[in-house]
């Protein structure tokens, strides 16, 4: 799950994170009201979406005057922001932040993930902030410092003065950073974070540290014990096909082809869009319907892959090994009516009771297509998707 840069900047001031002050804001009148209440000269008026590039995209300006608060939140609410991860289509902004302006010296960068590897949390740190860190990644890894933290230990002391150091942290501001990198750390372990970062930390002019920015994401899977952040979930920011299947405990995530996967288990999802590619068409989502699908959960799988305007085809994919293929069958019949389908079906079905589970697709008298391999059904799936008769 993702929020927004005011929430994980509320959670990391929670640990001892130095972050500059700032209110989140719904219209104009409230941003007035955040930049009198914060006081100083100079503001800064944020887009909240969950994205990052709002600065290169509009969606970050310096405001001088109070009017210039107000100009600026008129400006950004209601926008479509267009960033490098928005897509082409942007992210309409809903929310501000504002923010007293900061007096940045030296723009750093930090984070935090959970290494798949070392099945531990590394710290990644950089002298490169502000920027795309995959491009520092890219061109100068050398300049990317890394720290595997041991989770029965946490960030050791001596690890965090000499990450500061090493991206630059004035001798100064090194005790303060140390405590910026633990709370940091303790903030990502106590919220089951998958991914915590802090592009660009600063040096300020009176060389303090401060988090300018700040994204967090985290483990769906620890959610149940998280309601303080369950609370913080904005349904604008995410896909509404998505949150539908959410629902229904199908793990759905939208594509931008044409045609429709339908697949239990998620290595069998992923192989079926691999060979959809192969055979030169395009999946319009990622599904699986789990081990214990039932027909209502395939009903709903149906509706939710025909909401999309650009679905041209489905294939279903099933593997009958803990269920049994004429159950399957029964249910992908009885969604097939229920939906009243109108573009073509492939099914591939495999596995125990197949040839019963066949002769209730054919015996249905639904314009099914079956299929008698992998292969056979992507085929099958791209001649009609391309409007190509059987
Ligand atoms: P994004 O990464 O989405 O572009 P950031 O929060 O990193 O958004 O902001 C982009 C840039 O705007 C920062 O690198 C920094 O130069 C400037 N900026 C952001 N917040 C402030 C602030 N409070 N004071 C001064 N400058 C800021
Ligand atoms: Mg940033």
């Amino acid at each position: 799950m993702k929020i927004h840069e005011y929430q994980a900047k509320e959670i990391l001031r929670k640990h001892g994170v130095a972050t500059p002050r700032g209110y989140p804001c719904f219209n104009v009148d409230e941003a007035a009201e955040a930049a009198k209440k914060l006081g100083g000269k100079v503001w800064v008026v944020k887009a909240q979406i969950h994205a990052g590039g709002r600065g290169k995209g509009g969606g970050v300006k310096l405001a001088k005057s109070l009017d210039e608060v107000k100009q600026h939140a008129s400006q950004i609410l209601g926008m479509q922001l267009k960033t490098h991860q928005t897509g082409p289509e942007g992210q309409k902004v809903r929310r501000l932040l504002i923010e007293e302006g900061a007096d940045i010296k030296k723009e750093l960068y930090v984070g935090m993930v959970v290494d798949r590897g070392s099945q531990r949390v590394v710290l990644m740190a950089s002298s490169e902030g502000g920027m795309d860190i995959e491009e520092v990644a890219a061109k100068s890894p050398e300049k990317i410092h890394k720290i595997t933290i041991d989770p029965a230990q946490g960030l050791a002391d001596k690890d965090a003065e000499e990450v500061a150091r090493k991206i630059g942290i004035p001798a100064k501001a090194v005790p303060q950073a140390h405590d910026f990198l633990k709370g940091l750390y303790q903030a990502f372990d106590e919220t089951d974070a998958a991914l915590a970062e802090i592009n660009p930390l600063i040096v300020t002019g009176d060389e303090r540290v401060l988090a300018l920015d700040a994204k967090m994401n985290f483990d769906d899977n620890a959610l149940f014990r998280h309601p303080e952040i369950v609370v913080m979930r904005d349904l604008d920011e995410e896909d509404p096909a998505e949150i539908e299947a959410s629902k229904f405990d199908l793990s759905y995530i939208s594509l931008d082809g044409n045609i429709g996967c339908l697949v239990n288990g998620a290595g069998l999802a992923m192989a079926t869009m691999d060979i959809i590619k192969l055979y030169g068409g395009s999946p319009a989502n990622f599904l699986d319907v789990g081990g214990g699908a039932s027909t209502e959960k395939v009903t709903e799988a149906f509706k939710i892959m025909l909401h999309n305007p650009k679905l041209k085809a489905i294939l279903v994919n099933i593997f009958g090994g803990i269920m049994k293929c004429d159950v399957i069958a029964q249910g992908v019949v009885a969604a097939a009516r229920e939906v009243k389908l109108k573009v073509p079906l492939v099914v591939r079905l495999e596995g125990t009771n197949v040839e019963l589970g066949k002769k209730i697709l054919t015996e249905s008298g639904l314009p099914i297509i079956s299929a008698n391999n992998m292969a056979d059904a992507a085929q099958k799936v791209v001649a009609a998707a391309n409007g190509e008769k059987h």
